[in-house]
C-alpha cells in the first residue's frame, strides 16, 4: 500500500484528517519527558509503553527514525474540556482502535504511536510484575516519544486547535523501513 492509498484508507475509516510526513522532519523535544513525570494521565511508571519503562528519549527517537515515513491520523470530538478524563479516555480509546483498524487493513510493517499510552489491558501487566501480554500490539503515545505535535501539524498543514468546544487527537503509523 503506498502513501496515497494509506491517506485514502484513513479518510475512508473515518479519520477527520490525515497526512504523511518524512520522520526526519519530526521534532523531538527531550524536555517534554518532564511532562510525563508529572503523571497527569496516571500511566507514568505503571505501563510498559510509558516512561520510564518504554525507554529513554534517545531510544524512542531511534525507534521512530527506523522508519522513513509516518502517516499522521486525526480525530475531532465535541469535548469542551480537554482535561475532562471521563470523556477523554473513551474517545482516545476509540481513536486508538481506529488506528489499529487502519494498520490491520493496510497490512504493511510499521510502528504504531497512539493518542495515549497502551490501554490494551487494565491494569498493565507491569503492575503485577508479569511480562507484557501483547508485546507486538503495545503502543506508546506521542508524548512518550517527546514528539512536538504542534510543530508536526504545522509541517503537515493540519489543524492543531480546530475550534472552541472541539478536542482533537493524533496518532501515527511509521512505515517504510530504513535499510542501512
Ligand atoms: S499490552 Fe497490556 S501489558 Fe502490554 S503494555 Fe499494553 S497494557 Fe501493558
Amino acid at each position: 500500500m503506498d502513501e496515497k492509498q494509506l491517506l485514502e484508507l484513513a479518510l475512508k475509516l473515518g479519520f477527520a484528517d490525515a497526512a504523511v510526513i518524512n520522520t526526519e522532519e519530526l521534532v523531538f523535544v527531550p524536555a517534554f519527558r518532564s511532562l510525563c513525570e508529572e503523571n497527569l494521565c496516571g500511566k507514568y511508571g505503571v505501563n510498559y509503553a510509558c516512561p520510564p519503562d518504554c525507554g529513554t528519549v534517545e531510544e524512542m527517537k531511534k525507534k521512530v527514525l527506523h522508519w522513513r515515513q509516518a502517516l499522521i491520523m486525526q480525530t475531532m470530538w465535541d469535548i469542551e474540556d480537554p482535561l475532562d478524563s471521563e470523556q477523554i479516555k473513551p474517545a482516545k480509546t476509540q481513536h486508538n482502535q481506529l488506528t489499529r483498524q487502519l494498520i490491520d487493513q493496510a497490512g504493511i510493517p510499521g510502528l504504531m504511536i497512539g493518542a495515549s499510552g497502551c490501554s490494551l489491558c487494565s491494569p498493565c501487566a507491569i503492575t503485577e510484575g508479569k511480562p507484557c501480554r501483547f508485546p507486538k500490539l503495545q503502543y506508546s503515545c506521542m508524548s512518550a516519544y517527546c514528539i512536538f505535535v504542534k510543530e508536526m501539524t504545522e509541517r503537515c498543514h493540519m489543524d492543531y486547535d480546530c475550534a472552541p468546544g472541539i478536542t482533537t487527537f493524533f496518532s501515527m503509523y511509521c512505515f517504510q523501513e530504513r535499510v542501512s
